[in-house]
């Protein structure tokens, strides 16, 4: 293993620990890191159930705690783009189309993820929305630089986290199947986070849990 994969590893264990918060927290366990120069500056978890708010994914967390303090220490709007061109984000599951797009409309360099996400993956499973251009063609929803992004760094611990949490039965899951109202003039940022109410209740693995547990 070259040093760069050491420390690829080295730092996916970082985005494990913070899944391992989450499970522990009765939380969906999925966790992930944000990295400046080598070094950790932000961290987050799943905090869906604490906060009830279905957009609350790790990705988010570890973002907004990065915004607040730029926002404290006054930095431009160009500045943060700038602080985030130099990011590199590791986290347990493939962001899901919500946290890619806003990972994307962000300008985050790039994202190391452990295990797919079959039902809401945007980073190539169900959208691939890390190789948008800026173009945007419509001039309605920016689409973001796109980032570099990288799959399966130890995916099966990510899995294995996740099926436990499942086949300990989550004692948070409402009732599955439930139907999610959208109204019709909603944009389209609106219909992928009501896309993620319904996500958020489900195994974001849960396809792959299933061929490993069977
Ligand atoms: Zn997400």
């Amino acid at each position: 293993m070259n040093d760069s994969c050491s420390e690829t590893v080295r730092l996916m264990k970082l985005a494990i620990d913070q899944a391992n918060l989450a499970m522990d927290a009765l939380e969906v366990p999925v966790g992930c890191v944000i990295v400046h120069d080598g070094k950790v500056i932000s961290s987050g978890r799943n905090r869906t159930t604490e906060t009830r708010n279905a957009t609350r994914h790790a990705e988010m967390e570890a973002v907004d705690v990065l915004l607040e303090q730029w926002q404290k220490n006054g930095l431009s709007m160009s500045e943060v783009a700038e602080k985030f061109s130099n990011c590199t984000l590791y986290v347990t599951c493939e962001p899901c189309i919500m946290c890619a797009s806003a990972l994307s409309i962000l300008g985050i360099k790039e994202v190391f993820y452990g295990c797919s996400n079959d039902k809401f993956g945007g980073c190539g499973s169900i959208l691939s929305l890390h190789q948008n251009s800026t173009d945007s063609p419509n001039n309605e929803v920016p689409l973001g630089k796109g980032f570099k992004c990288t799959g399966g760094i130890m995916a099966s611990e990510a899995v294995l986290l996740l099926r436990t949490f499942y086949e300990q039965g989550n004692p948070n899951a409402p009732k599955p199947h439930r139907p999610v109202a959208v109204a019709s003039d909603k944009n389209e940022l609106e219909l992928l986070v009501a896309d993620m109410v319904e996500a958020v209740f489900q195994c974001p693995a849960q396809e792959e849990c299933l061929r490993l547990t069977n």
